[in-house]
């Protein structure tokens, strides 16, 4: 069968060390859901060893080459290869809503905005794995008071347990990306609400982050938040201090004026 020509403009990578493939796979360990989504299947090197003959996966990919590709070489999963991007695909039309794993060798361009629409629709993916360039993967597990401390590491970790489960060379891929890669897996917590308004805690978080060498106090003023408030020392630090906790407790404040901790 013809292989697929790598394309840059869609972050292909392939995978090329079966042993590797077979590795990110085994991070998927089945308990709580019952399908697995795959992300950039490209020409499958990974998805051979999912338990697609159990019916299990489905796959999304934007490369019409390499559908044609996967439709050849894995006839019995026809229905459930399907061609489209996954960050504009509605998420119930594609997998109804069933409780599903994702997983994937994602490319490496829209990899935080792959997780971003995984924490958005937590309610129905407890688990996530899979390999991102190895700074990405390092941001989302890094715990507070670190350098890499951002907004990917508060907001996943707020949802899930982070994981990071090894590092991959830059030789095993065709063509050989730039950077190394590393490979992670998301447990979702057993409560993933929040005990706080949602929406605000997300720009109260950015907001934060923009000017991370500032203090919360400098880089909130534009929310025109009163002195009262403010005098809180919570307020006097800078952002890699605080934990998702800690953030939820600050917007608490900010939304009824107390700390709630
Ligand atoms: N999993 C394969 C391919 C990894 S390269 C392997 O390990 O060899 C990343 C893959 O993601 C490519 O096949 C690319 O076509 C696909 N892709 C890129 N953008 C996408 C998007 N928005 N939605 C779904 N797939 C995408």
């Amino acid at each position: 069968m013809k292989t697929v020509s790598p394309k840059k403009k869609l972050g292909q990578h392939f995978l090329t060390d079966l042993s590797i493939a077979e590795k990110i796979a085994k991070t998927l360990t089945f308990d709580s859901f019952d399908r697995v989504l795959e992300i950039g299947p490209g020409m499958g090197v990974l998805t051979q060893y999912l338990p697609w003959k159990e019916n299990k996966v489905s796959l999304i990919e934007l490369d019409s080459e390499s559908v044609l590709y996967l439709q050849a070489a894995y006839p019995s999963m026809v229905g459930s290869i399907h061609e489209g991007d996954f960050l504009k695909i509605d998420i119930p039309t594609l997998m109804g809503t069933e409780q599903f794993a994702i997983i994937g060798n994602f490319p490496y361009n829209i990899s935080t905005q792959i997780v971003f629409k995984t924490i958005e629709n937590r309610a129905q993916i407890p688990f996530f794995s899979g390999m991102f360039q190895k700074e990405v993967a390092q941001r989302i597990c890094e715990p507070p008071g670190t350098k890499k401390y951002g907004i990917l590491s508060v907001l996943t970790q707020l949802f899930y347990e982070v994981k990071y489960e090894f590092t991959v060379l830059p030789g095993v891929f065709n063509p050989p990306p730039k950077v190394d890669s590393g490979v992670i897996s998301l447990k979702r917590k057993v409560d993933f609400s929040l005990d706080c308004n949602e929406k605000l805690l997300f720009k109260v978080v950015k907001m934060s982050f923009q000017q991370r060498r500032k203090t919360i106090r400098n880089s909130l003023k534009t929310l025109g938040l009163s002195k009262d408030l403010t005098e809180d020392s919570i307020f006097d630090l800078r952002p890699e201090k605080l934990s998702g906790a800690d953030f939820i407790a600050l917007t608490n404040k900010i939304e009824h004026g107390q700390l709630s901790t």
